[in-house]
């Protein structure tokens, strides 16, 4: 399937096979537009169970294969998606709205992802380490863990997908994967490239599908490891069931309450585009977006009318068109719940200092008036530890500014103060404060003078508290699909 819609049914990819029969249908939308994209079956725990039968029996022998052998399937992707960039940028932005350049960087996350791990493939998989004893040798080995249930987030179609499923599969394992039901095309290029790539029948399989089929797979017992990226609501029921169950593993990435410390020390031209990309890229609809700007009084007023002057004019529309910023929401269902998060804000006594959620039909592109259109909200709000709407992660372009007053110190008690710790950052000119906050602040993801916007795949990607369990990208996701084995050899002729 490429750019052309067809009419065509689109079934799951199991065992090396597209299912043709389905009791029930989706859609795939474009939420630019409404216009539906194409038709995909509904994954049903018996796909679910067909797909990781297929995994099961296929992982003896794709365990065997070298580990070098197992990447040359992955370099085929890794040189497919290099050649399509524009192609498939253009896809993802169509399917989910983001705008055109960071639909292309979304491909460009993928293949850098899929060439660390193809790459990986030569590198060191263990540890040699001195034993105790002369004559001894002692060394850790790696083993797949078996097959390995992926469900990922419709928000990085492409590359989150390919955090997951790239190093499990060069590590041996094999996978049967749950693309977002709001991104299914996205999921059907993904499979057809496994399938030209010519990888093994069984040993990547996919069931498209919504939130029963994605709780099949996590819950079956035959999946050795879950790798998921989501919502903090269906990571903590995964990672709460999943811990019931001995020898199965979860590694989950949820969402944040992210924030960004503008300090009196801060350099403002940087403090304001810091906060714009961060608050308002995506359409507020990253991990790491940044809900709270906490500011400095030195420098409050300034930051807040240039933020302010900025928002007002910040440019939403076709995300297909280059000068466009910000795209819409996914879907109906999300601006309803930016809606909400936008209204307990005002409930709890908010003062709004940009109100764009409903955007004048002049702002709104020619032709797309039936897509899920949103612009910024932007609020001030005297901090108190227990405001909802200074906790509760709202994925949209809706965002508090915080004034402080006091050092550094007070400044990083207000950013931990949510359950999340994902992501945040800090500006400022002051060393001494870049020190503490990187001691100090809850997360995983940390930015000095920097948009706190994205991550290079060769560093962990995931957070703490409420952010996260476990790390289902990059290198960390090693941990989560492979066992380790301490081996202690004697060469020595004595018997001990
Ligand atoms: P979501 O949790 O609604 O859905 C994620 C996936 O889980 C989908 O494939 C969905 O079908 C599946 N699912 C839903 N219910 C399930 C269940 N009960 N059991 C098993 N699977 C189930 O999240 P979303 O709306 O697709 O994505 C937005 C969220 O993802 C935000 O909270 C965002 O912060 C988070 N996110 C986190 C990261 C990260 O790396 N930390 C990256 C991207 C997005």
């Amino acid at each position: 399937m490429s750019q052309q819609i067809t009419e065509q049914v689109h079934g799951h990819y199991i065992g090396g096979e597209w299912t043709d029969t389905a009791e029930e249908t989706f859609e795939s939308e474009n939420p630019a537009t409404g216009e539906t994209l194409a038709t995909f079956q509904r994954g049903t725990a018996a796909d679910v169970d067909a797909a990781l039968e297929a995994a099961e029996d296929a992982f003896d022998e794709w365990r065997s294969l070298s580990y070098i052998d197992r990447a040359e399937y992955l370099w085929d992707i890794y040189h497919e998606l290099r050649e399509r960039h524009e192609e498939l940028g253009e896809i993802v932005s169509k399917e989910c709205g983001k705008e055109i350049s960071e639909g292309k960087a979304d491909v460009t996350e993928a293949w850098h992802m899929v060439e660390w791990a193809a790459g990986n493939a030569r590198h060191p998989h263990g540890d040699l380490v001195p034993s105790e004893v002369a004559g001894k040798d002692a060394y850790m080995r790696r083993k797949p863990r078996g097959v390995v249930g992926c469900i990922t987030p419709w928000n990085f179609p492409v590359a989150i997908p390919f955090w997951h499923m790239a190093i499990a599969l060069v590590e041996g394992n094999t996978v049967v994967w749950k693309p977002a039901e709001q991104t299914p095309w996205c999921g059907q290029i993904i499979a057809e490239m496994f399938e030209d790539a010519g990888i093994p029948d069984g040993v990547f399989n996919m069931v498209q599908g919504f939130g029963d089929a994605g709780a099949a797979l996590s819950d079956d017992g035959r999946v050795d490891t879950v790798l998921f990226t989501g919502s903090a609501e269906v990571g903590h029921e995964i990672a709460s069931k999943v811990g019931g169950e001995p020898g199965k593993l979860a590694a989950c990435e949820m969402g944040g309450k992210n924030g960004i410390v503008i300090t009196e020390e801060a350099d403002l031209d940087l403090a304001v585009h810091s906060a714009v990309m961060s608050s308002f890229k995506t359409t507020g609809q990253r991990c790491v977006s940044s809900e709270r700007l906490i500011v400095h009084e030195d420098v409050y007023d300034e930051f807040k009318e240039r933020f302010v002057d900025i928002a007002e004019d910040i440019a939403v529309g076709d995300p297909l068109e280059e000068d466009t910023f910000m795209g819409p929401a996914i879907e109906a269902e999300h601006v309803e719940k930016i809606s909400r998060h936008n209204d307990l804000a005002r409930e709890e006594g908010a003062t709004v200092l940009v109100d764009r959620f409903e955007l004048e039909d002049s702002e709104i592109p020619d032709g797309h008036g039936d897509g899920h259109w949103v612009g910024p909200f932007v609020y001030e709000i005297d901090y108190e530890s227990d405001l909802r709407c200074l906790n509760e992660e709202c994925f949209g372009p809706h965002v508090a500014l915080l004034e402080y007053s006091g050092d550094i110190e007070d400044a990083v008690d207000i950013h931990n103060d949510t359950p999340y710790g994902l992501a945040g950052a800090i500006i400022s000119e002051d060393y001494r404060q870049i020190n503490y906050f990187r001691d100090r602040a809850d997360l995983g993801l940390a930015y000095a003078n920097l948009p706190c916007i994205g991550a290079e795949v060769q560093l962990p990607f995931g957070g703490v508290k409420k952010s996260g369990n476990g790390y289902p990208s990059a290198r960390e996701a090693i941990e989560a699909v492979t066992e380790r084995t301490a081996w202690t050899l004697n060469n020595s002729t004595e018997i001990e």
